[in-house]
């Protein structure tokens, strides 16, 4: 019998998902399936319906006991600034890796749902079909939104358990898969308990197993690495043209900075991305951010509907710790934790050699040395992490703009007025950008012109009921419309060029909350299947025009929110 239990010296454990009864396949990621690999058609077998729901243990022989067994990690994390100790994977198990050869990219196959591990703690190991379908459906959007995030294979029901929330549910198992389940709070955990040795060795892990390459890389970082890597030329990402260069001896990285620096700049990508397309995590705990950058554990998520900065979907976040606006600031809290818990490693950098480390590392002075030096180190990567979100961040809401380039100007004037604008006309993020993919420049050459377009964005009565009149509301954006115009004459592109680029940038479908509630209660109360597949082609394929299916139903999912379902929010039990 597996109780709460504290694992020492340990990142894993071995054990088995819980075997169930009857489950139903409800759906699988067509794209998911071909980025792990999968043939098409291959989820029609039973195999894959028993692998993803636990019941078969593709890598395990049994009769010979030799394999790859399952396991369950071991983490902890800052909850809401406080330090929560072990936490770990209470009801994830991770099954196996596989390559996909003709990609190369190596996946970790977990299936989450899948009963008790030493993790679970005073809970089931269970999740309820209401939290599956909404982390099924947003991993996959966010990928085809191209923002990092876990991904989702496959939806299985399991109608036979009962799970007790607010109320009795069934339960549901979600296949999911990620480059890596690392989080911080897995360092975290480590440094909580002294475990100096485990650190250097999960470090050297990510080195050579989560960023293959990195371990090869010159140790010499240079002055002026910040302003090279957010220069539009190199890849924020993967600056890593550092060869030829030679910095001051305080700055000399050896590979866990570089390591550091690596997860810095993956999670500045990753939150320049959510503010992009204004999706809030809603519970941005060190055990929920990602070393590979991705996003990551989908509880109380929500993308937001009217733009309102200080919006959570955390029903249980009075301080708003976890608000839209706050997102880039609590990653880089989180990031410094991570800084703290490498501290001794990559303070070792520079004049410091492996084996003074080794000798020295448990002297109290020495420590200090280290640490001193590695405060030198996470601050450095805080200008780093600035810069690399500044940079995306730009290139990102210059593109939705569909400017060439958004100047220091634009960013202070155009798009600052514009999400002013959109906050207090509350109009909707996402579909507003989209509204701006159609326009001519012909169709803002006049004052009038602009105001029949301003309309466009609104209704009558939704203005009204803000306090604002009409003319007034259209006046403003109106108003705003003219420096757009000002803007893409200047740019001097062809209609069509920028369109169909804003097209790509600026999606037509977002999965939000209304619409994750109005699929739950479908499929889970009234026995709906195939609404599933609709919604999930719609969501691997936001920037369309229209999927072929339910024209009206499509429609009414790209459109408004229903009045009494604005900006809900969820309680974290799931
Ligand atoms: P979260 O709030 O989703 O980040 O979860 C915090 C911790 O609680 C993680 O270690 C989860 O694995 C664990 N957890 C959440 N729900 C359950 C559950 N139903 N059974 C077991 N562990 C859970
Ligand atoms: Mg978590
Ligand atoms: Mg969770």
């Amino acid at each position: 019998k597996l109780g709460p239990r504290l694992v020492k010296d340990a990142l894993f454990t071995y054990v088995r998902p819980a075997t169930v009864e009857e489950p139903e396949l409800l759906a699988i990621s067509p794209r998911a399936m071909q980025d792990i690999g999968i043939k098409q058609g291959e989820e029609e077998t039973d195999e894959f319906k028993q692998v993803v729901a636990g019941n078969k243990i593709l890598t395990w022989d049994e009769e010979k006991g030799e394999g790859i067994y399952p396991w369950a990690q071991c983490y902890g994390g800052w909850q809401f600034g406080s330090w929560a100790a072990q936490l770990g994977d209470g009801r994830a198990i991770s099954l196996f890796e596989t390559t996909n050869p003709s990609t190369t990219r190596r996946y970790e196959i977990q299936l989450k749902g899948a009963g008790k591990t030493p993790y679970s703690r005073f809970a089931d190991g269970k999740a309820v079909v209401r939290s599956s379908i909404r982390e099924f459906v947003v991993s996959e959007a966010l990928n085809a939104l191209n923002i990092p995030s876990t991904r989702a294979l496959s939806l299985t029901l399991l109608p036979k358990d009962r799970i007790v929330r607010e109320r009795i549910e069934p339960g549901a198992i979600v296949a999911r898969f990620a480059e890596s389940w690392l989080r911080i709070g897995t360092f975290d955990l480590l440094r909580s308990r002294g475990y100096r040795g485990l650190t250097r060795q999960l470090a050297e892990y990510v080195a050579t197993n989560v960023f293959p390459g990195w371990s090869s890389l010159p140790s010499r970082i240079p002055e002026d690495t910040i302003t090279e890597s957010t220069s539009s030329t190199v890849d924020p990402a993967r600056n890593v043209d550092l060869e030829s260069l030679e910095g001051p001896e305080e700055l000399q990285e050896n590979r866990f900075a570089r390591i550091y620096r690596e997860i810095v700049r993956r999670n500045a990508l990753t939150v320049a991305k959510w503010q992009a397309y204004a999706f809030t995590n809603g519970v941005l705990n060190t055990d929920n951010t990602s070393v590979f950058g991705l996003s990551i554990d989908f509880g109380p998520f929500a993308f937001l509907d009217n733009f309102d900065p200080s919006y959570t979907p955390n029903h249980d976040d009075h301080m708003l710790r976890y608000s839209y606006r706050n997102q880039p600031t609590i990653i880089w809290w989180n990031l410094v934790r991570l800084g703290e818990d490498l501290g001794e490693l990559i303070g070792a950098g520079g004049r410091v050699d492996e084996d003074e480390f080794r000798e020295k590392g448990v002297s109290k002075e020495f420590a200090d040395v280290l640490i001193k030096r590695a405060e030198g180190i996470i601050e450095r990567a805080g200008e780093e992490y600035k810069a690399v979100f500044m940079h995306e961040y730009k290139r990102l809401m210059g593109a939705r703009l569909g400017l060439k380039q958004l100047s220091e100007e634009d960013f202070k004037g155009l798009l600052s007025d514009f999400l002013d604008t959109l906050e207090q006309l509350e109009l909707d993020f996402n579909q507003s950008f989209r509204k701006l993919s159609h326009l001519a420049v012909s169709d803002l050459a006049s004052d009038d012109q602009r105001k029949e377009v301003a309309k466009r964005f609104f209704h009558a009565e939704g203005i009204t009921a803000i306090g604002t009149s009409l003319d007034d509301a259209t006046a403003r954006l109106g108003e705003w419309l003219g420096t757009l115009h000002r803007r893409w004459t200047e740019d001097n592109v062809t209609d069509e060029e920028r369109q169909s680029a804003m097209k790509t940038i600026n999606p037509k479908f977002i999965p939000k909350s209304w619409i994750l509630d109005e699929l739950i209660d479908r499929v889970e109360k009234k026995g709906e299947r195939e609404v599933l597949d609709r919604v999930m082609k719609m969501a691997l394929n936001p920037f369309e025009e229209s999927w072929g299916g339910d024209a009206a139903e499509e429609e009414r999912f790209c459109g408004d929110v229903p009045k009494f379902n604005r900006a809900m929010q969820c309680s974290c039990s799931s």
